[in-house]
């Protein structure tokens, strides 16, 4: 049989099953790898972006910083945090973190880290956010991203994260408001890069939108759970990214990591 017409025949568990952006995210680019990755748990090692080792490079370069900020926002010292950043490019993004956000643990309500789910259908959607604040009652959802290339806003607004992370607060951030539900109003995304410290990506949440994403999350789990045929996506610039390539006989080269990291940000682990 031609990999091109190889399907997956397989069921998704009836309940419970847990959602998030990063696994929507796959569906929508290949239901295949979705169903590899979170119902098969298939694990197929594989280089993700070349050359591997300064994707690989960059990857823990994004570790470290995020670590380094989540620190930083839990009270401790940026000057000795500070020496952690021991590489050029850590250092840089360090400095600009600093100065962008250093004052932010002063604030009383501020929330590194946190996780939120809340019931979707018969199953459940939860996220890690880097960091959400809240200040006169607005909630401030920040996420950083270490991309070598900064991208459109367009195209942030319609990733998953977008639009899980505002939906999330709205359904289940109460308890970061003294148990007052935020209205769609209320909410904010900040997308702040490391390397663009001065071109944030700042999204308004609404109830239209709210609205919207509702649907669009809930028809997803529908259609996901009813769903017994997972095609490879007819999009193959996806494949150049995503570990299962040579497994859906779609080539053995990875993509360059230059594209790799906005392209696969999500699908593959957590890419900062
Ligand atoms: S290699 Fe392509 S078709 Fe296969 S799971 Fe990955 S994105 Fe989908």
């Amino acid at each position: 049989m031609a990999a091109e017409s190889w399907r997956i025949i397989t069921k998704m568990p009836l309940d419970r099953f847990v959602f998030s952006q990063t696994a929507l995210q796959d569906y929508l680019d290949c239901p295949r790898r979705f169903a590899l990755r979170y119902l098969e748990r298939l694990e197929w090692l594989a280089e993700e972006a070349e050359p591997a080792l300064e994707y690989e490079r960059r990857q823990q370069e994004g570790q470290r910083f995020h670590r380094l900020a989540h620190q930083l926002m839990l009270g401790l010292p940026a000057e000795r945090l500070g020496l952690l950043a021991t590489s050029p490019e850590l250092a840089r993004w360090w400095r600009h973190f600093v100065q962008a956000f250093g004052d932010l643990p002063k604030q009383p309500a501020v929330y590194p880290e946190v996780m939120l789910g809340a019931p979707l259908g018969a199953h459940w959607l939860i996220s890690r956010f880097d960091l959400v604040t809240v200040q006169n009652g607005r909630a401030r959802i920040y996420d950083w991203k270490t991309y070598h290339r900064r991208p459109s806003d367009e195209w942030m607004a319609k990733r998953m994260q977008t639009r899980v992370y505002c939906y999330l607060v709205v359904v289940a951030g109460h308890h970061l408001n003294g148990g007052q539900p935020f209205v769609p109003e209320q909410i904010e995304m900040v997308y702040w890069y490391a390397e663009f410290p001065n071109e944030p990506a700042v999204f308004a949440y609404n109830a239209q939108r709210f609205r919207q994403d509702q649907a669009l999350l809930e028809g997803l789990a529908q259609e996901i759970e009813t769903r017994t045929v997972f095609e490879l996506t007819e999009d193959k610039q996806m494949c150049l990214f995503c570990s299962y390539r040579s497994y859906c006989q779609r080539g053995t080269t990875a993509g360059d990591w230059h594209q790799a990291e906005v392209k696969e940000e999500e699908g593959v682990g957590e890419w900062y």
